[in-house]
């Protein structure tokens, strides 16, 4: 993810209530998966500190999204520049990202313009959810670099640096995403276009972190591309 003016603790604080609006908006068992149901439904202190409700995230009128497997999440427009992309701006490299938040909590941040963050796609830890918050077409606030924001998707994968909770199906789900965006802009399927958020120059994030698997991930991707292609 990306730098925030908003202080953790304000996230914390705040987001559990939008977050809480953003699923009621969208259909929470649309969203969740029954082992993100669990986790959200534990007690913890952001949640009993809860306070206001932002937004509510709505889908979009017609239901498009850019992948079909995804659901329409909209982040606000204040956390995102619209383009019109590729035709303004080459897509050349997809930025991967790990939330360090529950899978609606980093909905509801998109979705507060106060944020000034985004990406196109969150995938749940489970490999069950995918929301698109930001169409491909524009340009989503997320690598902290201009430059490669324009010309780049940027993915959200739930999951922890500390507390790895990625499952075999969320790393399918996610190649085969990235193998769909690779195939549609002619994106190379290689680790000079497919990035990790701490590999974007001057960056000062490190996600997605040592538990991410790129070997594993890299195979998946070019096995999807392969067969989208043939
Ligand atoms: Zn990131």
């Amino acid at each position: 993810m990306e730098d925030s003016p908003l202080s953790r603790r304000r996230l914390l604080w705040g987001a559990a209530g939008a977050a809480g609006t953003a699923l009621a908006a969208v259909g929470l068992p649309q969203l969740m998966g029954p082992d993100e149901k669990v986790k959200a439904g534990q007690p913890s202190p952001m949640r009993k500190a809860s306070v206001g409700a932002g937004p509510p995230a709505t889908l979009r009128p017609d239901g498009s999204v850019d992948y079909a497997p995804a659901v329409w999440v909209e982040a606000s427009e204040s956390n995102y520049t619209p383009s019109d992309r590729p035709d303004a701006y080459p897509i050349e490299y997809v930025v991967i990202h790990l939330t360090t938040d529950i899978f609606p909590l980093m909905l509801a941040m998109f979705n507060d313009p106060a944020e000034r963050v985004s990406a196109h796609y969150v995938i749940s830890a489970s490999g069950t959810r995918i929301a698109q918050c930001v169409r491909e077409r524009d340009v989503a606030w997320h690598s902290g670099s201009i430059w490669y924001n324009y010309r780049s998707i940027g993915i959200e994968h739930e999951g922890w640096t500390d507390q790895p909770a990625y499952t075999d199906e969320m790393y399918q789900a996610s190649a085969v995403l990235t193998a769909t965006i690779c195939a549609k802009y002619d994106v190379p399927v290689d680790r000079d276009h497919i990035l990790g958020h701490v590999e974007i120059p001057l960056s000062t994030h490190e996600d997605p972190g040592p538990v991410w698997n790129w070997d594993k991930y890299m195979k998946l991707v070019e096995t999807a591309h392969q067969r989208i292609r043939t």
